[in-house]
């Protein structure tokens, strides 16, 4: 069976983006267990780096990833702006543009635009410790902006089909589908 790394982004005393009481922290637990629960079910052996409101460094999260030798890890976050409403879609940052990662990153973010999100596509983000620490294919996913309210009500009205995406864009790369 592959292990898939699910890594809620942020945690305990780090929120991420916050934006009128909503944190980004709660955000990415609450997608991560769904997206959990629906991998789990198809077969797909899965390892969170946190299940609660807690803060590990990103290298720590990576460095685990290693650890339980996991075959792919996805990183759940939302994105943030300088000013509300400013930019919506969903972003997917890689190490690099090329490989396995992207690819997967590129399944994940077209499941996600046909849920409603706009897809603004891949970046490759080398400086990110849980995609360069990381030794097996890595992305992680900015699912929308948490300071635009058309994202949000993409995320809340949507949020089952918003998990199915992310876990289909999963199960299509790990051939479990
Ligand atoms: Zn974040």
């Amino acid at each position: 069976m592959p292990l898939v790394v699910l890594d809620p982004g942020h945690g305990g005393a780090n929120p991420g983006a916050v934006y009128l009481g909503r944190q980004e922290k709660d955000d990415a637990l609450k997608l991560a267990l769904a997206v959990g629960e629906i991998l789990e079910r198809r077969g797909v052996d899965v390892y969170y780096t946190r299940t609660d409101d807690r803060y590990e460094s990103p290298v720590q999260k990576a460095l685990e990833g290693n650890a339980v030798g996991a075959d792919y890890f996805v990183s759940l976050h939302r994105n943030a702006s300088a000013y509300p409403n400013q930019y919506s879609g969903v972003e997917t940052l890689v190490y690099s543009a090329y490989g396995e990662a992207a690819r997967l990153a590129a399944r994940i973010g077209g499941r996600l635009a046909q849920v409603g999100f706009e897809d603004l596509g891949i970046r490759p983000q080398p400086s990110l410790a849980v995609l360069n620490r990381t030794k097996m294919p890595a992305v992680l996913v900015e699912v929308g902006f948490l300071n635009t309210d058309a994202d949000n009500q993409i995320f809340d009205q949507r949020f089952e089909e918003v998990a199915q995406a992310v876990a289909d864009g999963i199960l299509e790369t790990v051939g479990a589908v």
